[in-house]
């Protein structure tokens, strides 16, 4: 599934638009007041922007990973936590687009997703799982032909102002706890409790406290797959690409300002290479490198769709699990390294909130990559794959 280039130009041109106007306007209230970015959010439901993973036949944009990857990273150059929010929120929806196009319940809800922007949340950590995402305490509770499902979860972007939230949890009380599936929950089908206040270093305007849910639906909303294919197949490489994507459009923004900076020294200088301009040449390297990385990934990604290619089910394999966990540490170790740089760059400048060569908000974003799905966990699942692994 590719958008047509034509149609993707539009589309991007679109974002930009919003990026600029919009997004970059709100970024600094929205982080001073951990506010969502109501603004942004309307605005890209104007222009259909959430309906971009979905296939063209219902109405959608049908764009590919690179695709909503190149529209996260736009988005983030202006505001990190709501390139953040659109990323997850394509994350869910390619997960039912990969997984649950062949029901009708769900063919019809993506049918529905470009007329009603409907935006879609993700509820997989858990109070008692210790950030492990393929296990689940929580179990749906089916009677009927409908469930009901409780779960705490310690972490839920923008959950209180999406319209469904994808939800793991085990398929029923008697499995184990890696025996997960994963439940759409409709808006006007739950209530949420906040367990507590959403006042983070960074990421403000994702809206992330933690929250009891209590929840209810038709067993239709379960999608047929275990979720152990879903995340391998479709969460797991969508998340690393797309949040790649936009840790580095933070880091290109923060350097961005650094390189007007230095720009703005040489011209009061002229004949003369300031000091910081090699740096930022260093820097520029490293930016560069993390671009390739992601968008690699990506296009590699879209070919496995080609005849002949492998398909899916090539996404089961080690070679595939490390290609991805390596792009998710590698990037989220870049991204932060890029912004220190930055700053390093700009120096008091970039250290100053009210200086248009501030890179505050750009650090205190981009440090919570490594945390969000911890690197010290995928490290350590790469090293035991390592000992069985050898790529040829
Ligand atoms: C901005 C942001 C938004 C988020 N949004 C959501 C959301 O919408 N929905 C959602 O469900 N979750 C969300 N999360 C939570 C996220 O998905 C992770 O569950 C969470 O960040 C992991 O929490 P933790 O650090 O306590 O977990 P852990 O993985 O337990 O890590 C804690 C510490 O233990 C170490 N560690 C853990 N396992 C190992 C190991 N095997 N070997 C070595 N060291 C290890 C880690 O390195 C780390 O130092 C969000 C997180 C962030 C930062």
């Amino acid at each position: 599934m590719t958008a047509r280039s034509e149609d993707f130009a539009n589309r991007l041109a679109a974002l930009r638009h919003i990026a600029a106007e919009v997004a970059a306007r709100h970024a600094a209230d929205v982080d001073a007041r951990s506010r969502f970015p109501s603004e942004t959010l309307a605005a890209l439901r104007e222009a259909r922007l959430l309906a971009a993973p979905v296939p063209t036949v219902l109405g959608g944009d049908g764009c590919d990973v690179r695709q909503l990857a190149e529209i996260c990273s736009t988005l983030a150059k202006a505001c990190g936590s709501s390139a953040m929010i659109l990323a997850m929120h394509y994350v869910q929806v390619a997960c039912i687009v990969r997984h649950g196009l062949g029901e009708p319940y769900w063919r019809a809800f993506l049918a529905e997703l470009p007329e009603r922007q409907y935006l879609i949340a993700s509820m997989t950590s858990e109070n008692g799982t210790f950030g492990e995402m393929r296990a689940s305490l929580c179990a749906v509770r089916r009677e009927g032909e409908g469930f009901t499902l409780d779960k705490e979860a310690t972490t839920g972007s923008y959950c209180q102002q999406a319209d469904a939230i994808l939800v793991t949890a085990r398929r029923a009380r008697d499995v184990p706890e890696t025996d997960q599936v994963l439940v759409c929950v409709r808006r006007a089908d739950y209530r949420l409790e906040p367990t507590g206040e959403w006042d983070a270093m960074g990421m403000r305007g994702t809206c992330s406290p933690g929250f009891r849910l209590h929840s209810r639906g038709a067993q239709a909303q379960i999608l047929p797959e275990p979720f152990a294919d879903i995340a391998v197949q479709t969460m797991v490489p969508y998340s690393h690409i797309l949040w790649s994507s936009l840790w580095w459009g933070i880091a290109a923004d923060a350097l961005g300002r650094a390189g007007q900076f230095v720009r703005e020294l040489a011209k009061r200088h002229p004949g003369s290479l300031p000091g910081n301009a090699v740096p930022l040449a260093q820097a520029s390297a490293q930016l560069q490198t993390l671009r390739h990385h992601w968008l690699g990934v990506a296009s590699e990604f879209d070919g496995l769709e080609a005849p002949g290619a492998g398909g899916r089910r090539a996404l089961n394999t080690i070679g595939w699990a490390l290609k991805l966990n390596h792009l998710k540490v590698a990037a989220s170790e870049a991204a932060p390294r890029i912004v220190h740089e930055a700053l390093q760059i700009a120096g008091i400048l970039g250290y100053k909130n009210d200086s248009p060569y501030s890179v505050a908000r750009h650090y205190r974003d981009v440090l919570s990559a490594p945390l969000m799905v911890s690197n010290g966990r995928i490290l350590s699942k790469n090293a035991s794959m390592l000992l069985v692994y050898q790529e040829t």
